[in-house]
């Protein structure tokens, strides 16, 4: 179970709900009083004894009172060591939607930084717009919209859906089920997108039990049982690689993983494979110091156990589109049993738990504008015109849910493309001007047709000609809404103009 599950434990006491609130409040200000200023920590206890204040009386339906939400996300931010205005924001996130006090009185006394955090995780209300579909197209809307002029926005939301999923109990059937699907279809990709692993897990596990709980419960008893199974195995492994590691003198960590129910279920669903058939439920994972000792030790590796050679993937040249970096090989041990090991630095490691989150400030580095661009990219998808909500929503869920592939260019820049881009997807991703000018295309040193379906790796030059000249059968060649976007743009500017 997560963690926050194990705190709600604590707060069940005797004491009642007004000692218990304060008991979690002073929990939330230890633990932000580890890493940051006491200016900081003085913010964060203003905004929780304003929530305190605010949701005075109001309960959840699990009976606790409704201040333990908002403790609860802000407690899980504090966890990833989110900054103050985040972890304030948090605090007061449903106070504007649940509560009388306004915007403006937050602007007052918490500042704009956090106002504009709390405006953008406040639900359009139901006065205000009239469909169900509508309000919830209207409000992933908004909240796509200001993440991607401030990523922590999306942050604080992974972190309310986690808590309003782990507290679904109490909630009728066909609620959770509905929380648990958008939560798949929405949130989940876009957590994936930004390579925030650490919540993305939680959040695609959580949301499984619900969806499928007696699919869940089969897999995880299988899981708990290879477990089990592999221990001795894996524990003399493990006393064996880090003999082998230590005696080349790395400075390094080991740990074993294991693979969350929901990959496990991803993983047989679209392999039709058998549980059997799935090597890596559990796989080590080694952390080095730099990237030389990555290769380094993968040598040792390889020189102290046979590997299969087809399942080696060096992702530290080529990283996932969202940024993932790492050296997997697959060993087979002396007793015939395949093993998947993991090997990356410690920083490389921070990113694929963390992503976005662990970027530092003004870096400008490719990986880390990965992720500006599929913020960017979810953007035009929001911003795209649909005939009803329904078709939006439904749009919307398709195009998250597209694989991405990363194409590069003859500079070796890396560009994150929906799964089924052509070159003039491309070219629009390079810039705006670039896919205005296209005229063709060379992929990996080949002229290649306008609408070509470009693949993960692919080197892609753009030749462009003098006049930007769009045609209107670009948009039956591209698949990115970018693209699209940019496109329609373009050519109803050149009708409106006489
Ligand atoms: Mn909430």
């Amino acid at each position: 179970m997560s963690p926050r599950k194990r705190k709600g434990s604590k707060f069940k006491g005797t004491d009642g709900p007004r000692k218990t609130d304060t008991t979690f409040q002073q929990i939330i200000l230890e633990r932000v009083k580890l890493y940051m200023s006491a200016a900081d920590v003085d913010l964060i206890r203003n905004a929780g004894n304003y929530a305190l204040e605010a949701h005075r009386g109001q309960r959840r339906r699990s009976g606790k009172p409704f201040v333990v939400h908002p403790f609860a996300v802000a407690f899980n931010l504090a966890q990833l060591k989110m900054d103050a205005a985040t972890i304030a924001a948090a605090l007061l996130h449903d106070v504007v939607e649940d509560t009388p006090r306004t915007l403006a009185d937050i602007e007052r006394r918490f500042g704009k930084e956090v106002a504009f955090l709390v405006n953008s995780l406040t639900n359009f209300s139901k006065i205000e717009v009239q469909s169900k579909e509508e309000r919830k197209a209207r409000n992933l809307q908004k909240m796509i919209h200001a993440a991607t002029k401030d990523y922590r926005v999306l942050i604080i939301k992974l972190a309310d859906r986690l808590n309003n999923l782990e507290t679904l109990r109490a909630m009728p059937i066909e609620s959770q089920e509905r929380t648990a699907r958008e939560t798949l279809d929405y949130y989940v990709p876009m957590a994936a997108r930004l390579g925030v692993y650490i919540m993305q897990k939680k959040l695609e596990d959580i949301s499984f039990r619900y969806l499928e709980p007696e699919r869940y419960l089969e897999l995880a008893a299988l899981k708990a049982e290879a477990m089990a199974r592999t221990r001795p195995s894996n524990d003399v492994f493990r006393q064996a690689l880090r003999q082998e590691l230590e005696k080349k003198g790395f400075n390094f960590r080991i740990r074993l993983r294991e693979k969350p129910v929901f990959s496990i279920n991803r993983r047989m669903t679209s392999a039709g494979m058998e549980f059997g058939q799935i090597y890596d439920i559990t796989a080590f994972q080694i952390f080095v110091q730099k990237e030389t000792d990555c290769w380094k030790s993968l040598g040792t590796i390889h020189s102290w156990w046979p590997h299969i050679e087809s399942l080696f993937k060096d992702y530290i040249s080529m990283p996932r589109p969202n940024g993932y970096q790492s050296l997997h090989t697959t060993v087979i041990t002396p007793e015939q049993r395949q093993i998947l090991i993991q090997i990356r630095t410690h920083e490389m490691e921070l990113r694929a738990e963390k992503g976005i989150i662990a970027r530092a400030p003004n870096n400008n580095s490719q990986l880390e504008s990965s992720y500006a661009q599929a913020l960017e990219d979810a953007r035009y998808i929001m911003e795209q015109h649909y005939e009803n909500w329904a078709d939006f929503l439904d749009s919307v869920r398709k195009e998250l849910n597209t694989k991405r592939i990363v194409v590069l260019t003859p500079k070796g820049l890396r560009k994150i493309l929906p799964e089924g881009s052509t070159p003039i997807d491309f070219a629009y991703h390079v810039s705006a001007d670039l896919g205005h000018r296209f005229i063709g295309a060379r992929v990996n040193g080949k002229d290649a047709p306008p609408d070509n379906k470009l693949r993960s790796g692919d080197v892609a030059e753009i030749i462009v000609g003098a006049e930007p000249d769009p045609k209107i059968e670009w948009l039956g060649m591209v698949k990115s809404a970018l693209a699209r976007a940019l496109i329609m743009s373009y050519l109803e500017e050149r009708i409106q103009q006489p």
